[in-house]
């Protein structure tokens, strides 16, 4: 009799398909196909958007779930990408008995997935590797697919349809304690890849920032321990890996953590340059100070507005003081720096941009990334707006605004929005006066596939950034 794979894990493409000269291995749809595993059953993986539909098409083998990541952890899928699921569910059917779908848009709008794709079997909602394991391990994956209370099948339409904001959530680099859920990169053709590589050693946030998913989808921040991290930089380490991002949404949410991993780092003399994103009320001199003595060459901060008024009413909580000083020390410890913004965030006025462009001047940070507001699936903004449109569309928001950003105002046009986007034409070209190069294209990036950028090349861009440049 023909033998079954229990999983095929699939990332979503885009469509079109990201641009290659970006394009870093999708972690987290890997630790899904990793963590089955490390419970004993048969995974495999294919990234269809960096390899196109091709390797589906011909996949033999047969499958107990097939599972669709789309938009789980790295917010990169945009709603465009959904053209091409009814080509990906026709061909799974052929292979799997059972279709699945992960991440944030399936898990807030799962009777819109269901009700659009009649291939598809349920939506996972929320963390999904914990509820793939339980699905496997239960002997009876129809059963368990129908009564499972986080997923929603046709069968069991009675589940909660989002991810509640939980309190206490398993720390899921805890389950497996030996070796954690380290994604295993022998799975994917890691050297197709850019040469930065990723790891995710965290989920969650304490913060509460309004446009962001996180909280609300991950819950309260859960970290692996420094041992485990430094395994996972070992792994990376394997495959001649010396370039490493954390795509932690926030690394330095426990500082000490990232102290602990500093020491460990400097204690095995590990060999490597590293970035990752970070809050500016977590970081000290101290801390920054470790972190650039262990290869930290790049930190992302998002800052968001110039205007302090304007960030705290959305949930970023420092000063303008505070920035000034963080960003002051780490440039003097030789760590590339980008900082994102969010022009039309509520209460921005075309005075309050302008201050933001004066205060982005005086940061004067390597990278400057520059949004308009993307109304994410979880995001506290996401589910006012979803408030609004209750009563007049239920379909709303099926794929209407998750976004990668796309350079305008996403919220309707109104008189503030054109006059922040004129004030932005005017930035532009102030800032290239002061020697940045405008990235409103993401093919731009091509130009590094052979070269590195320089440490002090400078780039003002609003549009998804490449990671690595200039960290040598
Ligand atoms: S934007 Fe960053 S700091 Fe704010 S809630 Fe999201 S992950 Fe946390």
């Amino acid at each position: 009799m023909e033998s079954k794979f229990d999983c095929l894990i699939l990332n979503a493409p885009n469509v079109p398909r990201s641009e290659q000269s970006i394009l870093i291995e999708p972690v987290d749809a890997l630790t899904i196909a990793t963590y089955v595993q490390h419970f004993g059953y048969s995974s495999a993986f294919i990234d269809l958007d960096r390899f196109g539909l091709a390797p589906l098409k011909a996949e033999t083998r047969r499958f107990s779930l097939g599972v669709l990541v789309y938009d789980y952890y790295i917010p990169l899928h945009t709603a465009s990408a959904a053209k091409i699921f009814i080509d990906i569910f026709l061909k799974l059917r052929e292979v799997s008995e059972f279709i699945l779908i992960v991440g944030k848009v399936s898990s807030y709008l799962p009777k819109n997935m269901l009700s659009k794709f009649p291939e598809l079997y349920g939506c996972v909602i929320g963390e999904a590797e914990p509820v793939i394991v339980d699905i496997l391990k239960s002997g009876n994956i129809s059963n368990s697919l129908n009564s499972h209370s986080s997923i929603v099948s046709r069968k069991n339409d009675e589940t909660p349809s989002s991810p509640p904001r939980q309190k206490h959530v398993p720390n899921i680099y805890e389950m497996i304690p030996k070796s954690g859920p380290i994604a295993n990169r022998a799975l994917c053709r890691i050297h197709d890849y850019i040469d930065v590589h990723s790891i995710i050693s965290s989920r969650g946030c304490s913060g509460a920032c309004k446009f962001c998913s996180t909280p609300q989808y991950w819950g309260p921040w859960r970290g692996a321990s420094p041992e485990l991290v430094l395994a996972e930089i070992n792994h990376l380490k394997s495959f001649d890996i010396n370039k490493i991002i954390f795509l932690d949404d926030s690394f330095s949410d426990d500082p000490e953590r990232v102290s602990a991993i500093c020491e460990l780092i400097k204690r095995r003399r590990i060999d490597f340059v590293w970035g990752c994103l970070c809050r500016i009320e977590d970081v000290s001199k101290d801390l920054l100070f470790d972190m650039a003595s262990t290869g930290c060459k790049w930190i992302h901060f998002g800052i968001e507005h110039g205007v302090k008024d304007v960030r705290m009413s959305i949930g970023k909580r420092f000063t303008n003081r505070r920035i000034l000083e963080i960003i002051g020390l780490a440039k003097s410890f030789g760590i590339r720096l980008r900082t994102s913004w969010i022009l039309d965030l509520p209460g921005a006025t075309p005075d309050t941009v302008r201050e933001t462009f004066k205060f982005i001047k005086e940061l004067g940070t390597q990278e400057t990334k520059l949004h308009f507001l993307a109304v994410r699936p979880g995001s506290f903004f996401y589910r006012e707006k979803n408030k609004e449109h209750s009563f007049k569309s239920k379909h709303y928001g099926l794929l209407d605004e998750i976004s990668i950003h796309t350079g305008r105002p996403n919220n309707k046009v109104n008189d503030n929005n054109k006059k922040i986007v004129e004030l932005l034409s005017k930035f532009r070209l102030e800032m290239a006066e002061q020697g940045y190069q405008w990235v409103d294209n993401v093919k731009f990036w091509r130009r590094f596939n052979d070269c590195d950028a320089s440490p002090d090349e400078r780039f003002l861009s609003t549009v998804v950034t490449r990671y690595g440049l200039g960290w040598s």
